[in-house]
């Protein structure tokens, strides 16, 4: 076995518990902060394992929701090293950044990913439900579908291979790969999700691919898999369509006046972002996740709503739960965190035009952080990559 380690660093086998509260996100971030330099960069691509997550931060999931911030997740790195010893952290935490804010500046993309699932749909047979079970024959994949089911969650490098044995050997669909992804993960992410599979098929970065192979899986997982039979080439996948760049939608700051608040799952703490003495909050879910997923998502909701004594409301339409909310209150504008594409944009999109006829407003409060940092993802990392130390100022994170 070859798990590398720096002195004083060893690899300490560390599960984690993916509670759905603040607490827990914090609690897990102040664990991780001293692995966020220089440890972090050495040993980062090893999965070792659901047992042992000490290498990585395992805090998709919070960050995905908003239980923590980028903001707080990069604080809390620059106060324990110095910005050129936790350089690889930060840049992967600005990953994130960029995916969203290219989604938001290509929504076509998005379509197009929904469109291409409902062709794939059609294509469904033995090969996929073998493979969404777990039963290919090839060990690591089946291990990653089990620990996905199970967990939620995927490393990184796990992730990569996932994806690329599904495309370029089993030759399945790239957009129901996606869909498991985002039906099962804790962190399931329309921008992040979508785009790293379009970037393994050779779609995002045009005809750049990523092949998964068995030296590599054997070397970075420690020799846990000896996988047989992969592709041994990768030809990038192509699309007839052009995603158009498109401008960022405008943010509103938080309105004066009565108001109610919209919570919603892409921002669990967005409340801090509103009005503090709303006359009104609610909750809405769209339950379109595994079972794991959903209850991390509830809860989350559930908690940021329990200090207003009330409970999420579930719907697949958004529209009516909206237009009745502020019936009840007789209140004339819903104030929300800003949602970026994916299905609760698509439901608030669609409920607006019958809000408005209404007379009633919906205001969509950006974090400030996305405003900076999404205007920079236009079209490579590296564009964005170059910012980071600008971006880091602007933040209030360095001199
Ligand atoms: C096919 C595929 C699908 C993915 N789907 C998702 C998804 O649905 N949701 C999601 O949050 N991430 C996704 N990722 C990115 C990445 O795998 C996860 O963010 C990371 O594994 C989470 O583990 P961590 O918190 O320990 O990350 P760390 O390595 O500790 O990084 C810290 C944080 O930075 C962000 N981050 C790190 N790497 C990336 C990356 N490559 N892209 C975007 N953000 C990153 C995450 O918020 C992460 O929590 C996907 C990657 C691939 C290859």
């Amino acid at each position: 076995m070859n798990t590398p380690s720096l002195p004083g660093l060893e690899p300490v086998p560390q599960p984690v518990e993916w509670a759905p509260t603040r607490a827990a996100g914090l609690a897990r971030l102040s664990q991780f902060a001293p692995q966020a330099g220089r440890a972090y960069a050495a040993t980062r691509n090893y999965d070792y394992g659901p047992g042992n997550r000490s290498n990585i931060s395992a805090l998709s999931p919070w960050i995905r929701h908003r239980l923590v911030t980028e903001q707080e997740v990069l604080t809390a790195a620059l106060a324990r090293h110095s910005p050129a010893a936790c350089e690889k952290f930060v840049q992967e935490v600005f990953w994130r950044g960029y995916f969203k804010g290219w989604l938001e500046q290509r929504p076509s993309v998005w379509t197009a990913y929904l469109n291409g699932l409902d062709n794939a749909r059609y294509t469904i047979g033995a090969d996929y439900q073998d493979a969404i079970a777990g039963r290919t024959g090839i060990d690591c994949f089946d291990a990653w579908t089990h620990e996905l089911r199970e967990t939620g969650y995927l490393h990184n490098h796990a992730r990569m291979w996932f994806a690329s044995i599904w495309i370029f050997t089993l030759r399945l669909p790239w957009q129901l790969g996606a869909e498991f992804f985002l039906h099962h993960l804790l962190d399931g992410d329309p921008a992040s999700n979508t785009l790293s599979w379009r970037w393994v098929a050779g779609l995002h970065t045009k005809g750049k691919t990523y092949l998964a192979r068995p030296d590599n899986i054997a070397r970075y997982t420690n020799g846990r898999f000896d996988p047989t039979g992969l592709a041994t080439v990768a030809e990038p996948l192509t699309e007839p369509e052009d995603h158009p760049l498109r401008p960022i939608p405008p943010s509103f700051a938080p309105p004066e006046g009565p108001c109610m608040l919209l919570l919603n799952a892409e921002d669990l703490c967005g409340a801090a972002l509103m009005p503090p003495d709303p006359d009104g909050v609610f909750g809405l879910l769209t339950p379109d996740g595994s079972v794991l997923a959903n209850d991390f998502v509830a809860a989350g909701l559930e908690k940021a709503l329990a200090d207003w004594g009330q409970t999420p409301i579930t719907s697949n339409n958004w529209t009516q739960p909206l237009v009745e909310a502020a019936a009840r209150s007789g209140i004339r504008r819903i104030v929300t965190a800003y949602t970026p594409i994916g299905p609760a944009r698509s439901q608030l999109d669609a409920a607006e035009p019958t809000l408005m006829s209404q007379g009633i407003e919906l205001v969509r409060v950006r974090r400030a952080y996305d405003s900076l940092v999404w205007p920079h993802a236009k079209r490579g990392f590296f564009g964005l990559k170059k910012q980071i130390p600008n971006l880091l100022r602007n933040l209030g994170l360095s001199d």
